[in-house]
């Protein structure tokens, strides 16, 4: 009876030096594991950008707007750069244009907060909202390809010229890309208009980006 009661406790006890020893393992794993995330997650980016002086952009800067939505985004949103309340505020899209663009995508049933994730190009805003240059955009371009990586989008949607000539890689106006889809580090790519463009000349450019949005929506309904 003693020497069965010894060997079950016996047992019990190399049970217990294996499972803490696999817990031990599967957390040394895990804080492994979280380190390489740690490596490339938003977070580290973010970090990096509000440290960032790679390009002139960083010398007016009040607060960089690194982008701001939700993980595998059903679409991704890239304009050019931070304006005055972005800059202010340190979040993308929240003046006049910004509070527009949520009015599209309410239209074709989207939120910020549940399918969005709302960036630029360039991080820091270009004084008097001129448009970035080409060396600012190749400095920051890195920190967007990141995002884009650990974001893995559905489909991107830019807004404007320079964006969308930017990942495109054309010169062409955006009146001339728009209406096609693309590809982007293997992620499909719908140009718009940008929403400031669309408030300045409602009548030119309200009813093509209408059609780029239900091109959208006819995409996110066919995944
Ligand atoms: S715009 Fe981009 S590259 Fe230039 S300083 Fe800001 S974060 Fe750095």
């Amino acid at each position: 009876m003693n020497s069965k009661v010894e060997r079950f406790n016996r047992l019990l006890d190399l049970s217990m030096d294996y499972l803490e020893d696999g817990v031990r393992r599967e957390h040394r794993e895990i804080e492994a594991g979280a380190g390489i995330r740690k490596e490339d997650s938003l977070t580290t980016i973010e970090a990096e950008i509000a440290a960032c002086s790679k390009c002139r952009l960083c010398e007016n800067r009040n607060k960089t707007v690194p982008g701001k939505g939700v993980l595998n985004p059903k679409v991704m949103i890239i304009g050019e750069g931070p304006g005055a309340e972005e800059d202010k505020t340190g979040i993308p899209f929240v003046g006049r244009a910004g509070q527009y663009m949520d009015k599209w995508m309410d239209a074709i049933d989207l939120k910020r907060d549940k399918d969005l994730f709302i960036g630029n190009i360039v991080k820091c805003r270009p004084p008097g909202n001129r448009d970035p240059h080409p060396d600012e955009i190749e400095a920051c371009r890195g920190y967007l390809e990141r995002q884009i990586k650990i974001l893995k989008p559905s489909l991107i949607m830019t807004v404007g010229r320079i964006a969308a000539q930017e990942l495109i890689g054309s010169s062409s106006g955006i009146g001339r890309l728009r209406g096609r889809m693309y590809d982007y580090m293997g992620i499909p790519l719908i140009p718009t208009y940008h929403p400031s463009g669309v408030l300045r000349n409602p009548e030119n450019y309200r009813k093509p980006v209408w059609e780029d949005l239900k091109a959208v929506r006819k995409f996110l309904d066919s995944l």
